[in-house]
């Protein structure tokens, strides 16, 4: 067992950081006061390679595998309490990576260049109005029509909608091709934005200031077979490999953010004086930075752990993908939870400044507390962790 990263991955991480630190830090009220993530930022990514990083490097991305990934998410991720630039980085790399795996040939020559170089951005599009969690119910078709699909349905709180369609690219849609087969009637398309057939609706959200987040109506929506990734009626196993990239980054990105809060709370409880001496001073509070120190050290060694099995399934085939989603799902579910607790204590730390607004912990409480549904709820990781352990039988398809 080695817990190094390679030198390789080290040199990654000093440039992802020494970005991160310089030019992502320093302007996050900027982005908050705004409600955008600034252009500049973007370029910076662009530049570094880490926007399109998951691109095979055919296509001109760097081919990193989700350990590499999951590095540069943790620079970001401590950079930016708010998650918008985390969840722009993760949300691109996650699915560009399963476009890159299951796309043909001549979608791959098109579009992978253009994700590779963050030119284009690549979102997710899975949730509808009624139905989240229980993708086999949903509702959106895609009914064939000669050598085509017609799209129509309603997808909702998408992540990066504005960015899309403002910067170009595309969804990964979930869709049903056999209504009534639920999750075996699941197919994937890639459907690059569309002005005309495409209409997106802006969501308020709780946080992450910076991010767009919507609903798209797609309306007789006309896409050729070539975009189905990999095949008709395979879409529901397929789309959980994105998800599980996603959730793995999510748990490292959660306990960077959380670990950022923390070391400002250490700093504060040094230098804040309470009944002459400093609060760091009284154990009360020293015993819950200890437990959330200790939690943070758990939740992030699952999420590496959860990345390494996820690449060792997809390069090796070493695991299977209900070891990989039990793995996945366990990080995910601790890392979110175990980050919030730890993030709202290092805010109760700063007292009556922990509560003003806009303050990183405030802004990474709101942040952080959107991945306990984004990707999958916390329910769903449980149900999953509680399915790898009882076994099928005590699940309905
Ligand atoms: C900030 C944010 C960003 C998002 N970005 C995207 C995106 O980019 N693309 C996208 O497709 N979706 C996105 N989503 C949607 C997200 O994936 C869903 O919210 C999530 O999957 C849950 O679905 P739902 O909201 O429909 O809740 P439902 O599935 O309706 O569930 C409602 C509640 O019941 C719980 N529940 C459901 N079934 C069970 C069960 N069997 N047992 C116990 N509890 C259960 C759920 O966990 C939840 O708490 C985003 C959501 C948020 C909040």
């Amino acid at each position: 067992m080695d817990f190094n990263f390679t030198e390789e991955q080290e040199i990654i991480r000093s440039s992802a950081r020494q970005f991160a630190q310089k030019e992502i830090a320093p302007r996050i009220q900027e982005m908050v006061a705004k409600r955008r993530i600034p252009l500049e930022i973007i370029s910076g990514m662009k530049k570094l390679g880490v926007l399109g990083m998951t691109v095979p490097e055919k296509y001109g991305g760097m081919g990193a595998d989700a350990v590499t990934t999951g590095i540069v998410a943790e620079e970001i991720a401590a950079a930016d309490p708010t998650m918008s630039i985390p969840v722009m980085f993760l949300v691109h790399n996650a699915w560009s990576y399963l476009v890159s795996k299951y796309s043909g040939n001549e979608v791959a020559q098109e579009f992978l260049p253009k994700m590779a170089k963050g030119e284009i951005i690549t979102a997710i599009a899975s949730t509808e109005p009624n139905f989240g969690s229980d993708i086999g119910s949903m509702t959106t078709t895609a009914t064939r029509s000669g050598s085509d699909y017609i799209i129509n349905g309603e997808k909702s709180f998408i992540s990066l909608v504005r960015d899309v369609r403002d910067f170009g690219g595309g969804y990964v849609t979930v869709v049903k091709t056999a209504p009534d087969k639920g999750t075996s009637g699941v197919t994937l398309f890639y459907t690059p934005d569309s002005k005309d057939h495409i209409e997106i609706t802006n969501l308020e959200e709780m946080g992450r200031e910076g991010s767009t987040w919507g609903a798209l109506n797609f309306r007789d929506y006309r896409i050729g077979e070539k975009f189905i990734l990999g095949k008709v009626n395979q879409g529901f196993k397929i789309v959980h490999e994105g998800f599980e990239f996603a959730r793995s980054l999510i748990a490292v990105m959660s306990v960077s953010t959380a670990m950022t809060c923390l070391n400002n709370g250490i700093e504060y409880m040094k230098t804040r004086k309470a009944f002459g001496q400093p609060i760091g001073k009284y154990q009360g509070l020293q015993f819950q930075l200890a437990d959330h120190m200790a939690r943070m050290e758990a939740a992030r060694t699952l999420g590496f752990k959860a990345l390494w099995m996820y690449d060792q399934e997809q390069k090796y085939k070493k695991f299977t993908r209900f070891e990989v989603s039990r793995e996945v799902a366990t990080a995910k579910l601790l890392a979110t939870i175990w980050s919030f607790d730890a993030i709202n204590d290092a805010l109760q730390w700063h007292g009556a400044y922990g509560y003003t607004k806009y303050n990183p912990q405030e802004l990474a409480l709101r942040g952080v507390r959107s991945f306990m549904l984004a990707e999958g709820s916390r329910e769903i990781m449980k149900m999953i962790i509680a399915r790898e352990s009882l076994g099928k039988e005590f699940f309905k398809e």
